[in-house]
């Protein structure tokens, strides 16, 4: 088999690491990457490296952002006392874009996963204590994964927040048990949250 260039090879070896990429699908891309204009192609390494370069955590709520912090904790018309929590960005924008919510939100950046060795000191849950232990919040939503894990997480949360004057509710769970919140639909999404309970 003829020798790839190392440009090439090296293309492949970075498609390659990407998850769900597969050596095949890697070789696939890099052929592609080969093919596209050089503009184009230009403007995918370009758009790497802005989001790389540009986008940050809020420094409130952990959102991604552009600036200090988000759009969503710099808008003056959201509901400041209370705090939807989620594991990831993409489920604060799937919640976002059920429509139904308009108070703030706290990105955990993950989710207690002991068997990979996450802890809780490795996720935002200190910066939470703090926002809702300064005062003016009155509810914090769990919208953690109904998953083993994601119920481990609001469990362990609402723990620690147990002796803070706060209503500590959680999404209904219309989100069937196991399903992730990325991936549900925006009417599920919806109810979940219009039909929470306290936790
Ligand atoms: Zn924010």
């Amino acid at each position: 088999m003829p020798e790839l260039t190392q440009s090439v090879t090296e293309l492949i070896d970075q498609f390659a690491k990407l998850p769900g990429i597969g050596r095949k699908s890697a070789e696939r891309l890099a052929y592609h990457v080969l093919r596209m204009h050089e503009d184009e192609a230009m403007g995918l390494a370009e758009a790497i490296r802005d989001v790389k370069q540009n986008v940050r955590y809020c420094r409130i709520c952990y959102n991604l952002s552009e600036e200090e912090e988000c759009s969503i904790c710099r808008d003056l018309r959201r509901k400041k006392d209370i705090i939807c929590v989620v594991e990831q960005p993409r489920d604060l924008m799937a919640l976002e874009q059920s429509a139904g919510y308009d108070g703030l939100y706290h990105v955990l950046l993950g989710r207690i996963a002991p068997l990979e060795g996450i802890g809780p000191e490795q996720l935002t849950i200190d910066a939470l204590v703090g926002r809702v232990r300064q005062g003016g919040v009155a509810e914090v939503i769990m919208a953690t994964n109904p998953t083993i894990e994601g119920d481990g997480t609001a469990l362990h949360i609402s723990n620690l927040l147990a002796e803070l004057p706060v209503r500590i509710t959680r999404l209904a769970r219309g989100i069937t048990t196991g399903s992730v919140l990325e991936f549900a639909n925006k009417e599920v999404l919806s109810d979940a949250l219009s039909g929470r309970q306290e936790f």
